[in-house]
């Protein structure tokens, strides 16, 4: 990997925490537990906590990638970073510009044997 291709990973690691940083404060308001004082009717408040599972699920994927973004984010600067954690090959820059937080070949995460 050359410094240019880090520089650019980097980036793209930071714009992505950004953009799932700024996707949190309005799904953590649409989570928030709907009151049962709150005056709506049968079919909407059915359609309320149906909303509120969905967005708890979505919350929940963005905590773990924000997650793994973080950690991809101290290992960029390492010579670990875009190397399989498996293997120990290299992941190609075409999978870490799609998926910059990789921590394993496609092989390997395709091979679902430990
Ligand atoms: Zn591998």
């Amino acid at each position: 990997m050359t410094e240019e291709q880090r520089g650019e990973l980097e980036e793209l690691i930071r714009s992505k925490i950004e953009d799932i940083a700024a996707s949190m404060p309005y799904l953590q308001e649409e989570t928030k537990a709907i009151a049962p004082s709150v005056s709506l009717g049968r079919l909407t408040r059915m359609e309320a906590l149906n909303d509120k599972g969905v967005n708890e699920h979505v919350l929940e994927q963005n905590r773990r990638q924000l997650q793994r973004l973080a950690n991809a984010l101290k290992r960029v600067d390492t010579n670990e970073y875009g190397h399989c954690v498996r293997c120990g090959g290299e992941i190609p820059i075409e999978r870490l510009r799609v998926v910059p937080e990789a921590v394993v070949c496609v092989p390997c995460a395709e091979n679902k044997r430990e």
